[in-house]
């Protein structure tokens, strides 16, 4: 091991110390069963980036269940264990979760006088990941802690701010990792480098992308849409033309362009106000990616993507539901219009359907109520219930939820703000009801 850099001290520095602690028990058991373990892939990575990562990856030479239980056994948790894959993952007492996989130990015959040799299955493990940045391992065995396994210049590749791939062969093997290069690029603000973007751009000319099922493909876009800045990243895709190798109807015109934009800022800025309702970002962004996409065309899209009939529903209805909420809305006039009117058009919507109307509408003050019912108007609720309105004397019926409605109606608009004015209104309401229901039922 003598050219392995020694970390620990970037390692110290950067982690919390529950972190350290595990490292450093999950060292100790990987010598006590007489196996080498390392930290691996992106939390390495990470480290080197000085990038916050709790996601802790471990990678056995041995029998990476056998060590996942008797880790749990120590630390206190559960296993979840895929017997087929040789992996586990352990969830800790404190939620934490940590992956363990086992790096088989594999056996190469040479030929004629050469002996077999076992070669370091680490390095087969390591060899089979996307790029060289990702493909970093950390020992944490007692006595080696701290040795940074970097057999294909990850560190220089850091350096230089470079997405490489180990090699040629790697978007032939799996074309999604096109998809995680950019990611990872917009993500540290690397570039993809020179042999690798020939290599990106080789397979997009035979056509790989066509051969990818949806289901994958919508799996690298939703971690797209997780990232930080998803806008760079699909701009990234629509330059070297694989938006339209997804499908051409999803290509970026300058409109969508301008509606991501917004959308961006949007959700950045409910994130920084609001845990809850918490924004599902794929299906804000899917939106704007294919706004201006006919109804009878959308399905196209949806199909490519693999979605389910209820996915596909969902997302159908979301669509419709924006339309029409953009009809009433562009009828709203601040001022002049009941604050119960936005609420009504707004409150079917779920928030991915709220924030694109926000970042849709060009008027300051359509904006500025939306932020309004996002803040305040949503959670709104009357000082009455159905109880409430059986103790004053009202006939338990289908009034009640009219009544109800109107109720909350009155609170939004101030006209009805205490417990004693609104069953003041219930009364007044059930006996103008009443009568008319009478004078119906009479004719
Ligand atoms: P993130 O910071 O987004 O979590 P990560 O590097 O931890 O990034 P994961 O998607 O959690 O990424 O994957 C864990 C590891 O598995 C990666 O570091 C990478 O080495 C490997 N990996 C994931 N997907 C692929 C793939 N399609 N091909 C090869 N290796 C992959």
């Amino acid at each position: 091991h003598r050219r392995e850099r020694n970390i620990a001290s970037q390692v110290r520095n950067r982690l919390p110390q529950r972190m350290l602690d595990l490292l450093k028990e999950a060292g100790e058991l990987g010598t006590d069963m007489g196996w080498e373990v390392y930290a691996v892939g992106g939390f390495v990575r990470d480290i080197l980036l000085g990038r916050p990562n709790l996601d802790l990856d471990l990678v056995v030479e041995g029998d990476g269940i056998a060590f996942a239980r008797r880790f749990a056994a120590k630390l206190g948790g559960r296993v979840k264990a895929h017997s087929k894959f040789k992996t586990a993952v352990v969830i800790l007492d404190d939620g934490q979760r940590v992956d363990v996989a086992t790096a088989r130990l594999e056996y190469y015959e040479y030929p004629a006088a050469l002996p077999t040799v076992e070669l370091s299955s680490i390095k087969m493990d390591l060899y089979r990941r996307d790029f060289t940045v990702n493909a970093l391992a950390l020992r944490i065995n007692p006595g080696r802690y701290g040795q940074l396994v970097d057999f294909f210049g990850a560190e220089r590749d850091i350096r230089n701010k470079t997405i490489r791939v180990l090699h040629s062969l790697s978007f032939v093997e799996d074309p999604t990792r096109i998809l995680r290069a950019i990611r990872f690029e917009r993500r540290f603000d690397f570039q993809i480098g020179g042999q690798t973007m020939r290599l990106i751009k080789n397979a997009l000319s035979l056509k790989l992308f066509s051969k990818l099922s949806g289901t994958r493909v919508m799996h690298e876009l939703q971690l797209i849409m997780n990232e930080e800045d998803p806008l760079a990243c699909l701009l990234r895709m629509q330059e070297l033309g694989i938006m339209e190798a997804i499908h051409p109807l999803l290509s970026l015109d300058k409109e969508r362009v301008q509606i991501l934009t917004e959308l961006v800022k949007v959700h950045n800025w409910y994130k920084l106000l609001y845990l809850e309702p918490p924004v599902v970002p794929w299906k804000l962004y899917l939106l704007g990616m294919t706004m201006g996409i006919k109804r009878d065309q959308i399905d196209q899209v949806t199909g490519r993507l693999h979605f389910t009939r209820r996915e596909e529903r969902d997302f159908f209805q979301l669509r419709d539901q924006i339309g029409e909420a953009l009809m009433k809305l562009m009828g709203w006039k601040e001022g002049r219009s009941r604050l119960s009117r936005l609420y009504k058009i707004l409150h079917p919507l779920p928030v991915e359907g709220i924030l694109f109307l926000m970042a849709r509408s060009r008027k300051e003050y359509i904006r500025r109520n939306i932020s309004q019912y996002l803040a305040r108007l949503q959670y709104v609720e009357i000082e009455v219930n159905g109880k409430d309105l059986k103790n004053i004397g009202i006939e338990p019926g289908p009034i009640y939820a009219i009544i109800l409605d109107k109720l909350m109606t009155a609170k939004i608009d101030g006209r009805a703000e205490t417990r004693h004015e609104q069953l003041n209104l219930a009364k007044k309401l059930n006996k103008e009801l009443s009568a008319r229901f009478e004078e119906e039922s009479g004719d």
